[in-house]
């Protein structure tokens, strides 16, 4: 029996990927990577790698493929920080990026693959009222719950924000590539008996963590 689960979330930008992820993380004793994350990351360390897929980011566009690839598949290699269990959130992002992320896990399947499923109206209100720590992405506030002073953490005391792609532009480009190019990858999943699952990602975050648990549970 595998105790540490290689998990990838799924879903439109603003479903709760990251939120859910963290505590998935921290339930199943994985790693979590978030591409968006480690991508901004980089962005402000300014390596060379960040700066070019910072000029995708704010426009809303994806990082092309081989860029993603050239970074996870550091992670996910043997030995790596992705070599035990791991949820993925945000990762893979493209049908080719899920066919190379197949190839990278040489023999170790994804144990499971929730599709986080929240409609599109509800996701564009989200996100136009997110706001997020800049020190840990998955403390997340919104403009009508923010932190108790108005901009710092309230868990870590970051500096809470509006994060640069979270414009109405920039978030209807994202939305519409989200349709485009990540929509497929779950008739991918949903294929050749690969375990992808759909929960309901509408109502309270304990409630929405507790149906991912007991899909994952079902199958561990
Ligand atoms: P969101 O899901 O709300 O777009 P993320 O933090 O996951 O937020 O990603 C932010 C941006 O990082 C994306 O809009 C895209 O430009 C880039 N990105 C993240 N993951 C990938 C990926 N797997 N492939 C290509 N681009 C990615």
């Amino acid at each position: 029996m595998n105790l540490r689960p290689r998990l990838v979330l799924l879903g439109k930008q603003g479903a709760g990927k990251g939120t859910q992820a963290v505590r998935l993380a921290a339930q199943y004793d994985i790693a979590h990577l978030s591409t968006g994350d480690l991508f901004r990351a980089q962005g402000k360390l300014g390596t060379e790698f960040g700066l070019k897929a910072k000029q995708y980011m704010d426009n809303g566009d994806l990082v092309p493929d081989e860029i993603v690839m050239g970074v996870i598949e550091e992670c996910l290699a043997p030995g790596g920080t992705l070599a035990e269990g791991f949820v993925l959130d945000g990762f893979p992002r493209t049908r080719a990026q899920a066919e190379a992320l197949e190839i990278v896990l040489d023999g170790r399947p994804i144990d499971i693959v929730i599709h986080l499923d929240v409609p599109r109206a509800i996701v564009v209100e989200r996100l136009s009222e997110r706001r997020v720590c800049v020190k840990n992405s998955g403390h997340i506030y919104s403009f009508s719950k923010p932190p108790a002073d108005g901009h710092t953490c309230d868990k870590c005391g970051g500096e809470v924000v509006q994060r640069e792609d979270d414009t109405p532009e920039a978030i209807n480009r994202r939305l519409d590539t989200y349709e485009r190019d990540t929509r497929p990858i779950r008739e991918f999943y949903g294929s050749n008996d690969r375990p992808l699952v759909t929960i309901d990602g509408l109502g309270e975050t304990d409630e929405v963590f507790a149906r991912c648990c007991d899909a994952i549970d079902a199958v561990l």
